[in-house]
């Protein structure tokens, strides 16, 4: 494992904003990672870990500490076993139902046989979900197209379509403050929609192990590229959705008729095209933020503060964000 001082980190961002870490390094095996990790405690400074940077902030000044660049990547295929019980997250919206293509593609799972999968956090998805059909294991097709790792998953409960990544992790192994690894099962992680403890805890992911079926792979193969193509017309240079959807409370109070932001934002606040600086709302989604080139995170930030302005004092909405933001 080899420390690099003062590496600028937009180039690990999808969004491509993010001054230099203070200290950074390339975590290429579990070895590497528990290493890394002990290293930074050793020196008392702060520990952040990157996946494939689709869902975080980084600031325009950089920050503190030591930065890991996650890419432990193996898959494991355990044997079969039992069905596990699930929590109960809401989904706030049901795009399987408002899409006929996916609404006929759609299948019960709990038809075909378990499998357990163990995924490296810093497994990234788009390879993995394809690799896995391939060998006739179904489930995360839904999330297809999504650029997460494991652990970008694990962190934020992941969503696809009407699925969340809780509906299908069973534990994890994560190595905690003190440096220690310890198998935690799903409860461990208080999932709710977008949330789970780790952000609270501090804790890094080393590895997931996953329910999935030994399922109708074909199947699983068209709804995954059904979605590769879907998120494909995407804004690529961005954080994915800002902000959360909205609550089904908020969208009834509201009338309506999806819980999408990017509805909201264009629709009812009419800020698609909103630019700061080279940041601006694109017109491809209008619940993204795309940099357009050398936009910075005090653009963005500034962009976030209008359409939240906008929210509030147009429809009395508190809008949550759905990315992480990582202040110096
Ligand atoms: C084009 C596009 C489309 C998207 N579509 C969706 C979508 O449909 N649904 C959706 O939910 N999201 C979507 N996103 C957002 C994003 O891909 C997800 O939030 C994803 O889970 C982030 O994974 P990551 O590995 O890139 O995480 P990162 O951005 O690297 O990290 C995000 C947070 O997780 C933490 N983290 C990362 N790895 C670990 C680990 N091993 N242990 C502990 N903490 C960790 C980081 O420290 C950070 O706080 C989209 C993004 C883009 C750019």
């Amino acid at each position: 494992m080899k420390i690099q001082f003062q590496v600028a980190l937009a180039p690990y961002s999808t969004l491509r904003i993010g001054g230099p870490a203070e200290y950074f390094c390339e975590a290429k095996t579990r070895e590497e990672l528990i290493e890394a990790v002990a290293w930074a405690i050793k020196g008392q400074l702060k520990i952040h870990i990157l996946g494939n940077g689709s869902n975080t902030l980084i600031a325009d000044q950089g920050v503190k500490g030591l930065v890991i660049r996650n890419l432990i990547s193996a898959i494991k295929i355990l044997e079969t076993q039992k069905s596990w019980p699930r929590p109960k997250v809401q989904p706030r919206f049901q795009l399987l139902q408002s899409d006929p293509k996916l609404k006929e593609l759609s299948y019960d799972e709990t038809k075909y046989p378990p499998v357990l999968v163990r995924l490296d956090s810093g497994a990234y998805l788009p390879r993995a979900i394809f690799s896995l059909i391939s060998q006739g294991i179904t489930g995360l097709e839904w999330f297809s197209g999504i650029p997460a790792t494991a652990g970008g998953a694990t962190y934020i409960n992941l969503h696809g379509a009407d699925k969340f990544w809780s509906d299908y992790l069973v534990e994890a192994e994560v190595i905690n403050r003190q440096g220690q690894v310890k198998t935690v099962p799903l409860d461990y992680f208080n999932y709710d929609y977008d949330r789970s403890i780790l952000a609270t805890s501090g804790d890094l992911v080393l590895t997931v192990t996953l329910q999935l079926r030994r399922g109708p792979a074909k199947q699983a193969l068209e709804i995954a590229k059904f979605w590769q193509l879907k998120k494909s017309h995407q804004p690529q240079r961005s954080l994915g959705c800002i902000f959360q959807n909205l609550s089904q409370a908020e969208q009834k109070q509201l009338k309506l008729p999806t819980p999408s932001i990017g509805y909201l934002i264009d629709k009812q606040l009419k800020l698609k095209g909103t630019q700061v600086g080279q940041a601006w709302i694109p017109n491809q989604h209008a619940g993204f933020v795309e940099n357009l080139g050398g936009a910075t995170q005090k653009d963005v930030l500034t962009l976030i503060k209008k359409v939240k302005t906008k929210a509030k004092t147009q429809l009395g909405l508190d809008l949550k964000l759905e990315v992480v933001t990582w202040q110096n």
